[in-house]
């Protein structure tokens, strides 16, 4: 049956929507991360699976526009706006603010009416070098992601984490070995990156090298105030490069690619929330497995709903069906909002970074 693609199928009044094209302000007038090309739309972040493209007009965050540009094209028309600046579109008033997923990174506020929406995107808690803090904002409905919204899910700490990475590199040195590391190519790299750099000085840049997919957002963080040095992609090292010391930065797919056969023995390990469960550890074929994620794990979504108050919760992402009997049976209105398109930190279907990387190498 034919269904007017703006016709609301689930809406609270005219502050927010859910139409056939995402999620849609009726008093402003705009979609937040369309799924289709439309006229307005209010970007959380750079990732494929939220910044599409065709579309005419873009509003982001000021911090998002250097990423937004390297994905989008330089010839988008992109307003960017700080943090926290209210903005009127039509009848709605419209703020962003830091979501800590990653660079440039928002969740959007839209008040209508004296009634208030949240719309996290993709958001954890954890402090990431790359990218501006989480913050709470309190709103009557909260849209949320729940890709980790399961109850195993509850990452160790970041500094625990790196100190396991980088201790494997170093016995992968004194073996000879090429430490290879897969991991998303926007956010998850550049944060690997920074926390490493951090953790083992700066003059360890000379032994790291990344795949080429990795070069434009390296150079979009860089070019957004974000201290990362720049590294040389592993293709463009000659044949004879020595590789027994190095780190090298990957795409999730370079893993089953020819791009991985110039390294010496090289071990494999994987950084993502997925490697707190065995079972992808064993699917990912890796060596050793980092939980490192750019979205909240159990513990975190519930803090998170705590301290923004919503009266009702749409969940959307992940886990959405779970996330939403639990809140329900603590007494907060709550239902799953339907997406087109799985996350980037999906499992265990190739995820739309791993397509993009693939295309980029
Ligand atoms: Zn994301
Ligand atoms: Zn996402």
């Amino acid at each position: 049956m034919f269904v007017d693609p703006t016709e609301p199928t689930m809406s609270d009044s005219n502050l927010l929507a859910c139409t056939r094209q995402g999620l849609y302000c009726p008093a402003g007038d705009f979609y937040i991360d369309p799924w289709d090309r439309v006229d307005r739309a209010v970007l959380t972040h750079a990732h494929s699976d939220h910044a599409r493209w065709g579309c005419k007009k873009y509003l982001a965050a000021k911090s998002c526009e250097s990423l937004l540009r390297v994905r989008l094209g330089n010839n988008i028309d992109l307003l960017s706006v700080d943090y926290r600046e209210k903005l009127r579109i039509k009848d709605a008033f419209v703020s962003l603010h830091p979501a800590g997923h990653i660079l440039g990174s928002t969740q959007v506020r839209i008040e209508v009416d004296g009634k208030v929406a949240l719309i996290t995107g993709d958001y954890k808690l954890q402090p990431d070098p790359t990218c501006d803090p989480w913050e709470a904002v309190e709103c009557d409905l909260m849209v949320t992601e729940s890709t980790f919204g399961l109850p195993v899910f509850r990452w160790p700490k970041t500094q625990d984490v790196i100190e396991q990475l980088v201790g494997w590199w170093q016995e992968n040195q004194r073996q000879g070995r090429t430490s290879l590391i897969l991991a998303y190519s926007v956010g998850k790299a550049q944060r690997i990156l920074a926390e490493v750099l951090a953790n083992c000085g700066p003059e360890v840049a000379k032994d790291i090298a990344v795949h080429g997919a990795m070069l434009g957002p390296n150079r979009a963080y860089r070019s957004a105030g974000v201290q990362l040095p720049e590294l040389p992609s592993a293709a463009s090292l000659s044949s004879s490069h020595d590789w027994s010391r190095s780190l090298v930065i990957g795409p999730p797919s370079s893993q089953s690619t020819g791009w991985v056969k110039r390294f010496a023995d090289p071990s494999f390990a994987m950084a993502s929330g997925w490697m707190a469960i065995r079972a992808s550890r064993r699917r990912r074929n890796v060596d050793r497995g980092f939980v490192l994620s750019d979205h909240v794990d159990w513990p975190d979504l519930l803090t998170a709903i705590d301290a923004c108050n919503p009266k009702q919760v749409w969940v959307t992402h992940g886990f959405s069906e779970v996330v939403s009997r639990y809140l329900t049976q603590r007494g907060i209105s709550a239902r799953v909002l339907q997406t087109h398109f799985a996350g980037e930190e999906s499992e265990p279907a190739t995820s739309t970074e791993d397509q993009l990387a693939e295309e980029s190498r």
